[in-house]
């Protein structure tokens, strides 16, 4: 490629799409989804949306929703199911090769982008997505999750698997163990949210300033109460907690206090498939050997 979409302070929103709360049985809050949409298109932002194979599959009518947007669309495994979440050490082939396969049928030509549930990818899963011809992951989050992964040594900013054609898109970080996730900012509020954001790629250098990538989910912005109500405990109360303080009020005001601090918000699918990857960093497979 000879040009590289890399420049100062690029945010990207991307969008997990699964079932209520990422473990119930419901989609309810696809179907609150409009504002959502309207709000993007009115203010021109990109989105990239991730989204699982069973709604492929299913040929839910949030696909040709988004498809009719113009939303870049990527994969976000097949089942998004508690008892496929794994570790970084376990291969979620199933997950992978299930999803895509349903990306396919419905759309009607390969993905190009990947997020594993919850970010837990493993070295087998970074090889076997190379293989099926996926560019990008964006599945990282730099930072350790106990008892699942821990890529806290790991560039945050764009880099390539060593050995494969696969390019990873780092999630951005609030702070040092804080990821960029809706969940976080609906808590933190949109001032110090943004605050934090700016700080942290403030702390970056060059080109690696440009990917700053904010992750939300359907649930982050509209509750579903019987959905919300059978989570864990400590869960529940932390999306009560979002709910009461945050949602697309929150996610509006984070944007626009972004744009006041500089920020150009980018579509993360268009611009990881124009990386010149002659100018990433690479990151070798033992990375995975690291014990939890
Ligand atoms: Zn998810």
């Amino acid at each position: 490629m000879d040009s590289d979409p890399r420049r100062s302070e690029t945010l990207y929103l991307t969008l997990d799409i699964e079932s209520d709360y990422g473990r119930s049985d419901s989609y309810e809050i696809l179907s609150q989804a409009a504002p959502f949409i309207d709000w993007l298109h009115a203010e021109n932002i990109p989105l990239t949306a991730f989204v699982v194979g069973k709604l492929f599959q299913q040929g839910h009518s949030i696909i040709d929703t988004f498809l009719r947007a113009g939303i870049s669309l990527g994969v976000h495994g097949f089942s998004h199911s508690p008892d496929t979440f794994g570790t970084m050490h376990a291969s979620h082939a199933d997950e992978i090769q299930k999803g895509m396969e349903a990306f396919e049928k419905r759309v009607g030509r390969k993905p190009d982008g990947y997020r594993a549930a919850l970010g837990i990818v493993s070295r087998d899963d970074v090889l076997l997505m190379d293989k099926l011809g996926f560019c990008y992951d964006a599945s990282i989050f730099p930072m350790r999750r106990s008892h699942c992964y821990d890529f806290s040594g790991l560039p945050k900013s764009p880099f390539q698997w060593q050995g494969t054609n696969l390019v990873e898109i780092p999630l951005g970080m609030l702070t040092a163990t804080l990821p960029a996730g809706m969940t976080f900012i609906n808590l933190l509020g949109s001032e110090l949210s943004a605050f934090l954001v700016k700080r942290q790629v403030s702390s970056l250098s060059g080109d690696d300033k440009a990917f700053h990538v904010t992750d939300l989910h359907f649930h982050n912005l509209f509750p579903y109460y019987p959905a919300m109500n059978s989570l864990p405990f400590i869960m529940r109360l932390v999306y009560q907690a979002g709910s009461i303080m945050g949602g697309l009020v929150t996610l509006r005001r984070y944007v626009a206090v972004l744009r006041s601090k500089g920020f150009v918000f980018g579509n993360l699918e268009t611009d990881a498939l124009s990386l010149r990857r002659e100018s990433l960093p690479v990151v070798g497979l033992d990375c995975f050997n690291r014990m939890l």
